[in-house]
């Protein structure tokens, strides 16, 4: 139960005084309702903010290439020619991982099946591909139109992750189990790393281990946990990940994607990759020479030349994500969220039922809230009071406090919205 004192504006300002990153709220665009008041905005999750340094930086960009043409690929201030080499210390930093490790490229189900090209090769009866049964829809198609690719059967090659009886959640020990009584037939183990319906956090590093220990390959889609929370990609060991910089890390939307390959899968002659020639080796590039020669780093996965304004988008964020840090992020996360777990709670268990996980270790900015006996209507009603947030039929509302831009007094408004339409 909460305090009552905490369900009140004047405690919501206090805390949104004494926290030391609130001032990143300014440097973002909040969306605003036509008279002007600003949306209590809970959608990060889906499509983060704007922020305010990014539409100069695309300007810089199209000043370049007005002024310069095609010189601008050598000459334009960030020169377009090594431009995503500008991007990847920031977005590894993001990500935990070694700068050689990742790059940001294409989209999100555009990489993730790249991936899968190089980390789901079935072979013999290990043909097997594990997911949750509700992995997000673009997952399931990719993973099952792989299968098929493959010449097999989505019928028979995929296991679906299932909760168990009358809980929503997944239990690690019954990811576990899946691993280890199947294991011998699972080629890839693929998992949204943070669900984006339930909110749920898995451990990577466990999986990983899990999985290694009986011969799969494993890899994470990281769309709902990129600039949500400190991944260490390296340390958790798993082969591969992908993720979307829209959501979390206010990239724009359809804005690029990110992909991570383990340092030990690099330079390794014999893996299988969709090529072209921005994979391959930078000195060489141009010589267009016969074979290719891919570079030492999962930049060899690339494939075009990258999209500048689109990737500027991404910069322009990054540049934020550095100057905050992750772990100051996640430490307001956690206190964030706590507070508007306290605030939904104390409307009733008979009223609200909050489907993440309680452990904060095991979830990130997002609550999905089960709202007894509601219908979408309830939903629209707090969208009128200038809520956005995301409904999932048949009852959840999915809100994101995101700790970049979100205050205390956002989720204290929230709050009372729901509490008024309930
Ligand atoms: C947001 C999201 C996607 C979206 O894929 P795009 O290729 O960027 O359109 C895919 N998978 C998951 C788990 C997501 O959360």
């Amino acid at each position: 139960m909460t305090d009552t004192h905490k369900a009140s504006l004047e405690y919501a300002r206090m805390m949104d005084a004494n926290d030391s990153i609130h001032s990143y709220r300014s440097r973002f665009h909040m969306p605003t309702q036509k008279d002007g008041t600003p949306y209590i905005y809970m959608c990060g999750n889906s499509l983060g903010l704007q922020p305010k340094s990014t539409a100069d930086a695309i300007g810089q960009e199209l000043h370049d290439w007005k002024m310069l043409g095609v010189e601008g690929h050598f000459h334009a201030k960030n020169p377009w020619m090594p431009y995503h080499e500008f991007l990847t210390e920031a977005m590894a930093r993001v990500v935990g991982a070694k700068p050689e490790e990742v790059v940001v490229m294409n989209t999100l189900t555009v990489n993730l099946h790249l991936m899968m090209v190089s980390f789901y090769r079935p072979k013999g009866t290990r043909n097997k591909i594990v997911i949750e049964a509700d992995a997000f829809p673009s997952d399931k198609y990719a993973a099952e139109s792989q299968i098929r690719f493959h010449g097999l059967n989505p019928k028979d090659c995929l296991i679906e992750l299932k909760a168990r009886q009358g809980e929503v959640c997944l239990r690690h020990e019954d990811i576990q189990a899946v691993i280890e009584e199947q294991g011998d037939e699972i080629a890839l183990i693929m998992l949204g790393n943070t669900n984006y319906y339930t909110g749920q956090y898995f451990d990577m590093k466990k999986i990983s281990e899990w999985g290694h220990a009986k011969g799969c390959m494993v890899g994470f889609d990281c769309a709902h946990g990129a600039g949500n929370i400190p991944l260490e990609l390296h340390d958790s060991g798993c082969d591969f990940a992908v993720w979307c910089n829209y959501k979390y890390l206010n990239s724009g939307p359809g804005g690029m994607g990110g992909a991570f390959v383990h340092e030990r899968h690099q330079n390794d002659p014999n893996i299988p990759r969709f090529e072209g020639w921005w994979g391959h080796n930078k000195e060489t590039r141009f010589k267009m020479r016969d074979a290719f020669e891919p570079m030492p780093t999962t930049e060899a996965w690339q494939l075009s030349n990258p999209p500048i304004l689109a990737m500027v988008a991404v910069w322009s964020s990054l540049r934020i994500f550095d100057e905050v840090g992750m772990q100051q992020l996640r430490k307001k996360a956690i206190s964030l969220t706590g507070y508007m777990e306290s605030l939904v709670q104390s409307l009733g268990e008979d009223v609200v039922d909050i489907i993440t996980p309680s452990n904060p270790d095991e979830r990130g900015s997002q609550l999905s809230i089960r709202v007894k006996n509601a219908d979408k209507a309830l939903f629209d009603r707090i969208t009128e009071k200038g809520v956005i947030a995301d409904w999932r039929e048949p009852d959840v509302i999915r809100v994101a406090p995101v700790p970049m831009y979100n205050s205390y007094e956002d989720v204290y408004l929230f709050y009372e919205a729901l509490r008024e339409e309930i």
